[in-house]
């Protein structure tokens, strides 16, 4: 045991040589001059000593003070100069793993190392990380599984929660692990840093934890709101409500000083965005007719004028465009590409910056351009704090962002763009302050921003609780919802016993809520537990070629696009794909012939005439990938086994499948004189959404039907389905335990060969002896 503190001593002493050398080399002295100009380096003592004297610190700083690059390392600095360096382990929580990866990237670069050094990362699939990774970035979740295996985390000296007042759902949940585990583990110090100033909160949480504030400091910004926009070319926005044919209210109306021919093209653009917008009687705005708003398009035309009067007439200065999501940021950009001067490469670098980015782009986002080429972001809310980039001087804001919400009474989930907060608006606007006076584009009136939400609802409160709850049980951490009443803000108890309601019927949980075997392999797959069920099976019965495209496809946008003008053609395409009843067989088809049209680099006009999204394909394609890496890891699959035999595309199995996954999201189809009606049994009547293909036809030859997904309009709309029969719901709805597959069998006795594909007959036989 001396040896070893010997050991250690030694390797301490040598990092900390090895720390003064870097910091006495030109190269270290000019990186030091550039962390000293950062806010957080003038607080650097205080907030070493707040540290050693407290067990919990809340650190609030504006963003980019240098809050997620500077105090991990002060840390780690602090610990090497006084010869524990050794010893230390520090971990920094991130929301994102793109976080985790630019800012270790950017703190080896600090400290003159390469990644993998001093400093590391590890996020899903990918780390990089090595003996001496002293400082290690990683996704909440990493953190959390972690904890799985070392419940009082030994060794480990330091936590860092960043980003808290993001209130994302798994930080929330590691907020109360954490709460719990210091009592344990006394020396441990636990470090949470926020971007606003609500750090209260957190404080009283953490039974009145010391706060230190970083005082920040930006440049003045010039604010406009649409109206703004519009004055720019001498026209006036006025509130108009007036009742139109449809008995809706319009909105807001160009009030025209200007003859029409005289228009300038800002006005017919915001004339535009007014009407995608579909604004809705904003006097008084509530909460309720700012969610009327059109998500699908955010006026990409008056982003394209505004992003042309810049180009054209402002000084220099990169712009940050805040999008709702990855898709629509494509769309622009695929839009402003064809643009002539915005298009034009020698004067404008178009950059896109969203969680999936490849990492060369996420370099050249923080590169300054070459001189009299203007820099164009497309980024989603991931650049509001978790990414700053330097040059911005001008902000364009759409004002919303995708957000899930959760509707527990009937266990609905949405993923919609909602309109931002007032903070987060403050913090877009805040990013084109940074190094000079800035300018900020509202694409929205100024009556709508008053309208805002002060803060955004934290994600524990606005998204089914099935996966949080599955966490909790393979943490071990006893009631579900004992536990969830000790959150920061406690979920409703409706959506919890809706979560734990929904965990029995999947054959998740048993009956007194402990894990079952089924369980806990859905704990070790990251995603929603009735994908995590599909990949399960479709592994077990080695379907998983045709699975993993299914469910790749459902963590993806609808791939089938269908344009409003050229409906009747898209349908048509989208029925070519399909001969059973089936839209997720339908995907299947049409990603194979995706991916066969691809290898002869013909898979975009494949999409074009089929009228499918380039984007979703390709997406797909790498979450399959993905996925099934994953599978390798939990042990579900080995690199031996194949993916794909002669009944892997077993029609009935698939349905099975399927069935198995999406099971409870089961509605029964009833037929009449010359169609067929919907029912569910906690809606009553449903509807077909018109894209599925189930949609087409006035008879569908099956008692059910299957889906993913259901929503709520005005009256409940199905997505995708898959039509089913009476044995495939008896054989793959619900849990297969034991006793339940005898009933089956019994019930169906000799019927079973009858009923079912010889293939599927076998494999349930060979299940049956299995279990
Ligand atoms: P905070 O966490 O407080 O928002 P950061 O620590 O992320 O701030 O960033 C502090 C500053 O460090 C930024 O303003 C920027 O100047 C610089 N910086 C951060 N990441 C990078 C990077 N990858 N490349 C270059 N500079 C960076
Ligand atoms: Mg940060």
């Amino acid at each position: 045991k001396a040896s070893m503190e010997n050991i250690l001593w030694r390797r301490s002493m040598q990092m900390r040589a090895e720390q003064q050398t870097w910091q006495e080399s030109p190269e270290g002295r000019k990186m030091l001059e550039f962390r000293s100009s950062l806010p957080a380096y003038k607080e650097k003592e205080a907030i070493l000593s707040a540290i050693s004297q407290n067990q919990v610190v809340i650190i609030s700083g504006e963003t980019g003070c240098g809050k997620t690059t500077q105090i991990p390392q002060f840390i780690l600095e602090s610990e090497i100069e006084s010869a524990r360096g050794a010893m230390c382990s520090i971990i920094c929580t991130q929301p994102r793993r793109i976080s985790a990866m630019t800012v270790s990237e950017r703190i080896a670069a600090e400290r003159g190392e390469l990644l993998g050094e001093t400093v590391g990362y590890k996020v899903r699939l990918e780390g990089v990380k090595g003996r001496d990774t002293h400082l290690l970035f990683c996704t909440t979740g990493i953190l959390l599984r972690r904890l799985l295996i070392d419940r009082n985390l030994k060794g480990i000296t330091h936590v860092i929660v960043d980003e808290i007042h993001e209130r994302g759902i798994n930080e929330d949940f590691l907020l109360i692990v954490l709460k719990d585990l210091i009592p344990r583990r006394p020396e441990l110090r636990l470090i949470l840093m926020s971007a606003t100033l609500d750090a209260e909160l957190f404080s009283s949480y953490f039974g009145g934890a010391p706060l230190v504030h970083i005082p920040g400091f930006t440049y003045p910004v010039r604010t406009h709101f649409l109206e703004n926009i519009l004055e720019m070319s001498g026209y006036r926005l006025t509130p108009d409500n007036q009742i139109d044919d449809y008995g809706q209210e319009r909105t807001w109306k160009m009030n025209k000083q200007a003859p029409r021919k005289r228009k300038s093209q800002i006005a017919s653009a915001v004339e535009d965005a007014l009407r995608a917008a579909d604004f809705k009687e904003f006097s008084p705005v509530t909460q309720e007719s700012l969610s009327c708003w059109n998500p699908d398009c955010i006026g990409f035309n008056l982003i394209e004028h505004i992003l042309c009067h810049i180009c054209e007439n402002e000084r220099p200065g990169a712009v940050l465009v805040f999008m709702t999501g990855w898709d629509d940021i494509n769309s622009l950009k695929d839009k402003l590409q064809c643009h002539p001067i915005l298009g034009n490469t020698s004067r404008v670098l178009l950059l896109a910056c969203h969680g999936s980015m490849a990492s060369t782009e996420q370099r050249l986002i923080f590169d300054k351009p070459e001189d009299g080429v203007r820099k164009i972001v497309l980024a989603t809310n991931i650049a509001e704090t978790s990414i700053t980039i330097d040059d911005v001087v001008y902000v364009i804001d759409c004002g919303k962002a995708k957000e899930t919400s959760y509707d527990a009474l009937n266990n609905t989930p949405c993923l919609l763009p909602t309109w931002i907060s007032k903070v987060s608006a403050r913090q877009r606007r805040g990013r084109a302050g940074r190094v000079q006076p800035g300018e900020c584009y509202h694409l929205y009136p100024r009556c709508v921003y008053d309208a805002f939400a002060d803060y955004q609802l934290p994600e524990i409160l606005r998204t089914p609780l099935q996966s949080l709850c599955l966490q909790i049980k393979s943490l071990k951490l006893g009631s579900i919802s004992e536990f969830l009443s000790r959150a920061l803000q406690s979920p409703e108890l409706l959506a919890v016993q809706k979560a734990i309601e929904y965990l029995k019927i999947i054959g998740a949980l048993d009956e007194s809520e402990n894990l079952t075997v089924l369980g806990r392999y859905l704990t070790m797959l990251p995603m929603e537990p009735k994908l995590g069920k599909m990949l399960i099976l479709g592994a077990t019965l080695n379907c998983l070629e045709p699975i993993l495209t299914i469910v790749a496809g459902l963590s993806v946008r609808d791939p089938f696009l269908t344009p409003l003008d050229k409906k009747d053609l898209a349908d048509a395409a989208k029925a070519h794909f399909s001969r059973d009843y089936s839209d997720h067989l339908a995907l299947v088809r049409a990603y194979e012939g995706w991916r066969d049209a691809e290898r002869d680099l013909a898979g975009y006009e494949y999409c074009w005439k089929n009228f499918l999204s380039a984007q979703s394909m390709k997406a797909i394609d790498s979450l399959r990938r993905e996925f099934y890496s994953l599978l390798k890891d939990t042990g579900l699959v080995d690199s031996n086994n194949t993916i794909y035999n002669s009944w892997s595309y077993d029609e009935h199995l698939l349905r099975g499948i399927i069935c198995y996954g999406l099971y409870p999201g089961i509605c029964s189809v009833l037929h009449n004189e010359k169609s067929f009606s919907l029912k569910t049994m906690e809606d009553g009547q449903v509807l077909l959404h018109s894209n599925s293909i189930n949609a087409r036809d006035s008879r569908i030859p099956y008692p059910w039907l299957i889906f993913n997904e259901k929503i709520k309009v005005n009256s409940v709309f199905l997505r995708d389905s898959t039509a089913i029969s009476d044995s495939v719901l008896l054989l793959f709805g619900g849990t297969i335990s034991k006793g339940e597959v005898d009933g089956h069998l019994k019930m169906l006795g000799g019927y079973l060969e009858f009923f079912m594909s010889p293939t599927i007959a076998e494999m349930y036989r060979s299940l049956r002896r299995e279990l």
